[in-house]
């Protein structure tokens, strides 16, 4: 039975990104975002983001803040051998300890080097230094190590910047230790996707259960036509959480149905890919306005080849009439975007490719183009398949810009293929 769990003294997550280029706006910080979704997941909530410029008494302050306040830190970047990587005296100073060198660190360092087959920088010696009171983390993904130290009531990670040995650090160097920490939440996080509905529209259908305070918590998110359905449960086990997760998303995925395409990393395009694969089909595409888009989602499933056969991009009217052979005639008469022609497109395409499905798309992606016949937002997709052409008529809203309305057009020629193919 879903239920509130409080917890008094919950373990409780800073994380702190440290670099100029960060402040500046010349990188974007994903590592934090990255940290809190993972510590999330670990039962830990983060307090707060905070993002510094290389400058030390503001990192110590907030280092200090954060060991007075929270009882994991995790700090990434600023472990590089330059005079502008001062995350190690910061974390010094903190604790007013003295930076030493750590021979084991060192031999660290020079042991990558020579692996590259080169000899360590004099510069990388820097790399090497840690606070007294500090245990170096070996970096076996790249050069900087990390660092791990109690400052207040707190563990502190240091960690490097880059994002993939940031990643690989924390698995091997935090999970554990929050893992075995007291006050850490039991908790199970799924994620549903869906494709199809607008947002307010799916919310109305699960509203009792996106509740506030309810337990698990059910929450929803917009991005890219795809609408994400979150679930968070809390329990006294991660048993327990996992089973009450699981008997929401039973129940979501009842309500929701054919709207649901996934769960997690799923995308539409990898979806579809899976499912032809174990039908030992076929798809071609042939585009219009989405100029290829259609074929770059499904071309970035790895191992696509084995069912997505290729595609056209006929633009202009010759290209269509010359590239897949549809008659002059159709298209004067009709015109480019119009039903008839989506139909055509996929016809040929699916006959010429020789595929056992061909999607088609064929519409005005604006911001000029449009007539008040046909607005921009007019988009006609079309799935060929054995049986016959099915077309589909969206008018995507003209406020949308020309990015998002191929975008659209080619997620749901996906999703008339998803739908087709998920039954048979
Ligand atoms: P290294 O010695 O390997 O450079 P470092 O810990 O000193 O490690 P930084 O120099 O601070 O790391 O950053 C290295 C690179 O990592 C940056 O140029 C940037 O591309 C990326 N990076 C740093 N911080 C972040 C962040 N918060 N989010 C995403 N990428 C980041």
């Amino acid at each position: 039975m879903a239920k509130n769990v409080t917890h008094t003294n919950r373990v409780r997550a800073d994380i702190i990104a440290m670099g100029t280029e960060l402040t500046t706006g010349a990188s974007v910080d994903t590592n934090s975002a990255w940290l809190s979704a993972r510590l999330a997941e670990l039962g830990v909530t983060t307090r707060r983001h905070a993002t510094i410029a290389d400058d030390l008494p503001a990192i110590v302050h907030e280092v200090s803040e954060s060991g007075r306040l929270a009882q994991v830190v995790v700090m990434t970047g600023g472990l590089g051998p330059t005079a502008d990587d001062m995350t190690r005296e910061a974390l010094a100073a903190a604790v007013g300890e003295s930076v030493v060198l750590d021979e084991v660190a060192l031999n660290q360092v020079e042991a990558f080097y020579a692996s590259l087959g080169r000899e360590m920088p004099e510069t990388n010696r820097r790399q090497a230094m840690r606070p007294a009171s500090a245990a170096v983390l070996e970096n076996k993904w790249g050069t900087a190590p990390g660092l791990r130290m109690r400052i207040g009531g707190a563990e502190v990670f240091s960690l490097p910047g880059v994002p993939r040995e940031m990643k690989a650090m924390f698995a091997a160097y935090v999970t554990p230790v929050v893992e075995a920490m007291e006050g850490r939440e039991h908790v199970s996080i799924r994620v549903l996707r869906t494709f199809g509905a607008g947002e307010s529209n799916l919310a109305e259908q699960i509203s009792d259960l996106m509740a506030v305070g309810r337990n698990p918590s059910v929450g929803t998110t917009a991005s890219e036509g795809v609408i994400s359905v979150r679930v968070v449960a809390r329990g006294d086990s991660d048993a327990e959480a996992k089973l009450l997760a699981q008997t929401d998303i039973d129940e979501l995925r009842k309500r929701l149905g054919v709207l649901v395409y996934g769960e997690d990393d799923d995308t539409l395009a990898s979806v579809v890919g899976k499912r032809l694969a174990e039908l030992g089909k076929t798809v071609s595409t042939a585009e219009s306005c989405s100029g290829g888009l259609l074929g770059a989602m499904l071309t970035d499933v790895p191992g696509s080849s084995a069912c997505y056969l290729g595609g056209f991009v006929p633009y202009s009217y010759e290209q269509k009439s010359e590239s897949l052979g549809i008659p002059m005639e159709l298209i004067q008469t009709h015109g480019a975007v119009s039903e008839p022609c989506a139909k055509a497109m996929a016809e040929r395409c699916r006959a010429l490719a020789k595929t056992d499905y061909a999607l088609a798309i064929t519409g005005i992606a604006g911001p000029g183009g449009g007539t008040e016949d046909k607005p921009v937002g007019l988009v006609y997709i079309a799935l060929a398949d054995s049986a016959g052409v099915k077309v589909k008529e969206c008018r995507f809203s003209e406020r949308l810009n020309r990015e998002v309305i191929r975008d659209r057009s080619a997620r749901t020629a996906l999703n008339m293929l998803r739908r087709k193919i998920a039954e048979s």
